[in-house]
């Protein structure tokens, strides 16, 4: 634990702390039932460790912040195509209640309004409405890394409360959207909203999505990077209601919030945010957990697209280790950017030596454009008339081919010899 920031958060929480603008949600009478004063805020990071401030173990109902999860499970289970062909990925403009479908295809118009999330639980597999409740609440519970629980009371006050929704689900039937009987799909789509998580768990899922779909508790890959992908997309377009560019300018983080209070934010491949507090604005979003996350934002420089120095430090060390042989050390994560830095980095300074060495034995994951990039810049050497060799002992770059035996080595001793040999 670092304390500097669990003071940063206290701070944050306590900064917040007397606002009281909002109201809680009342269309479902049992949601207005809890304590308003609640805050809570744990944020988790990519290893998997949590921090906590305020009320971070009080439960509430996830609502609509189910939605994105669902979505993931069905891309997870259908693939992307199957799901494409029912719900779109574009904005609505609209509230979340709305009937937002396509004027022409009939499809709704994201699955994080209610239309899209129903079409989503429809989409869910099983032979009934319990089975398929399973396979959510395991999804969502592998994503928190603990098995969730259920409120009864929020379920039965909605399901007695939901003619909107029935409403929405029987017009979507009658399009011929839904892949299952429309009670059944609302009956799933009630039983995600009332599901019971605490702030934790929400960082938690938030990491898991922040590490492509692997629980960094648990360690466990849930889904794929592809589906995390595609699922972080439409939560950065859809996931705030109608604050979606509100949100996205002032905060900068794929985010999902409910009609319970709670939010779930994630910055890929660093953080999981999760904040509750139940008073919410018109737009449905909870009015302390938005200024709360635009405060983590700006605080800790935490915009998804604050632009980082990443590609610049892609080459780690550049050193001449004999006359005419340049080693180029590559760590890190590198993606295209970075690969590209390194291949004209090498092929513009080539008349500085016979033979460049790229060293990438310390990298750490590589791109398929990176890799293809390094794998070719041995020809492109070739064509300037200079040698280009590979330190690769664990086959990161090199495609395991013949035609690689003589230019892939494990050190940069062996590529060296080789180096000599080549020039004698
Ligand atoms: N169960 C709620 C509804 O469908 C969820 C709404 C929300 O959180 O946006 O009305």
């Amino acid at each position: 634990m670092t304390a500097l920031v669990q003071r940063y958060l206290d701070g944050i929480l306590a900064e917040h702390a007397g606002v009281s603008q909002g109201a809680l949600a009342n269309y479902i009478p049992e949601l207005a039932c809890v304590d308003p004063t609640g805050f809570g805020l744990s944020v988790s990071s990519s290893d998997g460790y949590v921090y906590e401030s305020g009320d971070a173990d009080v439960q509430f109902t996830m609502q609509s912040i189910s939605k994105p999860f669902t979505y993931a499970l069905v891309l997870n289970q259908l693939g992307q195509d199957d799901v494409d062909a029912r719900i779109g990925v574009e904005p609505s403009g609209e509230g979340f209640n709305k009937i937002s479908v396509d004027q022409v295809t009939n499809m709704p118009k994201n699955p994080m309004i209610n239309a899209g999330a129903i079409v989503a639980c429809s989409l869910v597999p099983g032979r009934s409405v319990d089975d398929r409740f399973d396979l959510v609440r395991e999804f969502y519970s592998a994503c928190a890394g603990r098995s969730l629980d259920f409120d009864d009371d929020v379920y039965r006050s909605e399901r007695a409360s939901g003619s909107r929704n029935r409403g929405i689900a029987y017009l979507l039937d009658s399009f011929g959207a839904l892949g299952a009987d429309p009670d059944d799909a609302l009956d799933l789509y009630i039983r995600q909203c009332s599901l019971k998580v605490t702030s934790t768990d929400l960082a938690r899922m938030g990491s898991t999505l922040a590490r492509g779909g692997l629980n960094p508790l648990t360690g466990r890959q849930v889904t794929d990077a592809a589906v995390v992908r595609r699922t972080l997309s439409v939560m950065v377009t859809c996931g705030m209601y109608d604050a979606a560019g509100e949100w996205v300018s002032a905060v900068g983080m794929p985010a999902k919030s409910g009609v319970g209070g709670g939010i779930v934010a994630v910055l890929p491949g660093q953080l999981g945010i999760g904040v509750y507090s139940p008073r919410i604005d018109d737009k449905g979003n909870s009015v302390r957990g938005m200024l709360v996350c635009r405060s983590l934002s700006q605080q800790l420089g935490l915009h998804f697209l604050t632009v980082s120095s990443e590609a610049h430090a892609a080459i780690r060390g550049v050193y001449n280790p004999r006359p005419g042989v340049r080693v180029y050390e590559v760590h890190g994560d590198l993606l295209f950017a970075g690969a590209e830095q390194v291949a004209r980095t090498a092929t513009r300074d080539c008349a500085e030596f016979d033979t460049a060495i790229l060293d990438v034995s310390r990298l750490h994951t590589i791109s398929e454009p990176a890799r293809a990039l390094l794998a070719g810049l041995s020809d492109d050497l070739q064509a300037l008339n200079k040698r280009g060799l590979l330190v690769d002992p664990s086959g990161s770059v090199a495609p395991a081919t013949a035609a690689y035996d003589d230019l892939v080595f494990a050190t940069v001793e062996d590529a060296l010899t080789a180096a000599g040999d080549q020039r004698s």
